[in-house]
């Protein structure tokens, strides 16, 4: 029942234990990317999820949200919106502070970049505790978009990220237990 794709893309992500910190297992998507196939794979099967849904923005979280939202952008024909660290943005800007498990980070987004009642998908790399992307729905929200659901490669469920999500839908390709 698990798409055959699921297997060869698990394989390709790299655990490095104790990066960038002690009694973290850091998931390395860089060792992904280097097989065009499961690269591919990725990015088709958020694509099959999402054509069709009338989906006019992908959100990406800075860095590795730049990776995979924009090839899912383009091949729904959505506009892709970057949601970048403090003062990386030129324009005016709305933040979104957050807490992460040693103080405390922020999400910014471009006033303007999505209308009110676009359909909004958000999409990192991996979901932890949840905060990051519950920071970037947030920023979507208080701009007018629906967010329709969130998107990332790999979850670690043990952290319960998706509690923090107050419902929104979570979509995941691999879980790493
Ligand atoms: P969180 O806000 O706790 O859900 O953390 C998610 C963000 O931190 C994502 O942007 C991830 O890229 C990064 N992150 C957190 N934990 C890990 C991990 N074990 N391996 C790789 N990236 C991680």
């Amino acid at each position: 029942d698990e798409d055959p794709r699921i297997h060869g893309i698990r394989t390709r992500i790299r655990v490095v234990p104790n990066f960038p910190q002690p009694g973290i297992m850091f998931q390395d998507i860089t060792t992904l990317l280097l097989d065009p196939k499961a690269f591919k794979d990725t990015i088709d099967l958020f694509v099959e999820r999402y054509k069709g849904k009338n989906i006019s923005v992908v959100a990406g979280i800075e860095a590795r949200g730049f990776i995979f939202g924009p090839p899912i952008a383009l091949a729904i024909g959505a506009k892709f919106i970057p949601l970048r660290k403090p003062r990386k943005l030129p324009g005016e800007v709305i933040s979104e502070k957050y807490i992460l498990e040693y103080g405390s980070d922020c999400l910014e987004m471009h006033v303007g970049a999505v209308k009110p009642h676009e359909r909004a998908l958000v999409v990192d790399d991996l979901i932890a505790t949840g905060g990051t992307l519950r920071a970037a729905m947030n920023l979507l929200e208080r701009a007018g978009a629906e967010v329709i659901e969130c998107a990332c490669v790999i979850e670690l469920p043990v952290l319960k990220g998706r509690e923090q999500l107050n419902d929104k839908p979570l979509f995941v390709l691999v879980e790493y237990q």
